[in-house]
């Protein structure tokens, strides 16, 4: 690795200036995507920006109306640790709990798996079936975002020179709701996703209000599946039903071939990675009836 310069600024106005007066320097969180591509070489950064010391950027909290306020720079161990999270976001506690082993739970960030846009990162199907907003700041102030608007494609986000991630806003759990990701991957953890589903689900009346899915590792970017959630819709939560709704993932993926998996496997898991994740955001959300 060539050599490079460190800063640790305090607060989101020291780092956004950090990064508009060095075209050439790159924000970091856990480190753990970054330090790795540096060392392949593929970026070659003169300054990196520490943004673990930034309190905008760590915030855990959960405001007045009980929307979860979560910070960029949050490691994974801190979200999957938190009560709070547990009981009202399962699933979001257990995509935490996924990302790599300890260690590298206890320095990645959700933000630096969003900024990453690889498109198998497990956290931002997760993030898109629960209707997470993005806060990003930059140079022309703040802006949102819904998470599934973020990415472009492999590596790709619509961050402008000089923006920042600050963090997510994610909605309170609506009553007799759930969610749930599952991946799959050839090694039980320590590895990158073939593919991945996530599913959130609401209840009303003995049908599906709502429903999201949204895919990890089988196009150029996470991938919401709207026609699978309209599909569903006001319809009872029957299994020909979440099949049907399956079946509308498999046909939205848009997988490749590669050394992890061909495209004819990628899209056969999509139609059961999202019917098993229906069926437990379902359960879930049976179990959260009032
Ligand atoms: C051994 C190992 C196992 C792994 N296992 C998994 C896994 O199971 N699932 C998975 O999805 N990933 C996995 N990863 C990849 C990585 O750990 C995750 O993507 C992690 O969430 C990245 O977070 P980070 O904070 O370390 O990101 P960083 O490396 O700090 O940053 C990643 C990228 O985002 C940018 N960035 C970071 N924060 C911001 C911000 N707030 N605003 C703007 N840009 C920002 C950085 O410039 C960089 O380009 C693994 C990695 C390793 C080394």
């Amino acid at each position: 690795m060539k050599w490079f310069d460190y800063a640790a600024p305090r607060s989101l106005a020291e780092a956004l200036d950090l990064l508009a007066r060095n075209p050439r320097a790159r924000p970091f969180a856990g480190g753990t995507d970054l330090l790795v591509q540096m060392r392949a070489g593929q970026l070659d950064p003169d300054l990196l920006v520490d943004l673990k010391h930034i309190p905008e950027l760590n915030e855990l909290d959960c405001d007045g109306s009980g929307t979860l306020r979560l910070g960029a720079a949050v490691p994974c161990c801190r979200i999957y640790e938190d009560e709070r999270v547990r009981r009202h976001w399962p699933a979001l506690a257990e995509v935490a709990e996924m990302i790599g082993g300890i260690p590298i739970q206890s320095r990645a960030s959700l933000g630096g798996n969003l900024c990453n846009a690889a498109p198998s990162a497990d956290s931002v199907p997760v993030l898109i079936a629960l209707r997470a907003v993005c806060r990003i700041a930059g140079p022309l102030g703040e802006r949102r975002i819904a998470v599934e608007e973020f990415c472009t494609g492999p590596g790709q986000t619509v961050l402008g020179p000089g923006e920042l991630l600050v963090g997510f806003e994610i909605p309170p759990p609506e009553p007799a709701s759930g969610a749930c990701y599952l991946r799959f991957t050839p090694r039980a953890e320590m590895d990158i996703a073939v593919a991945g589903a996530a599913a959130a689900v609401r209840l009303s009346n003995g049908v599906i209000a709502w429903a999201r899915v949204a895919l990890a590792a089988v196009a150029p970017t996470p991938l919401l599946v709207r026609e699978a959630g309209d599909w569903l819709a006001d319809k009872a939560p029957t299994e020909e039903n979440i099949r049907e709704a399956a079946e509308l993932a498999r046909k939205a993926a848009k997988p490749i071939t590669d050394m992890r998996g061909t495209a004819e496997q990628r899209r056969h898991l999509v139609g059961v990675l999202t019917r098993r994740a229906l069926q437990q955001a379902i359960a879930r959300a049976r179990e959260a009836q009032p």
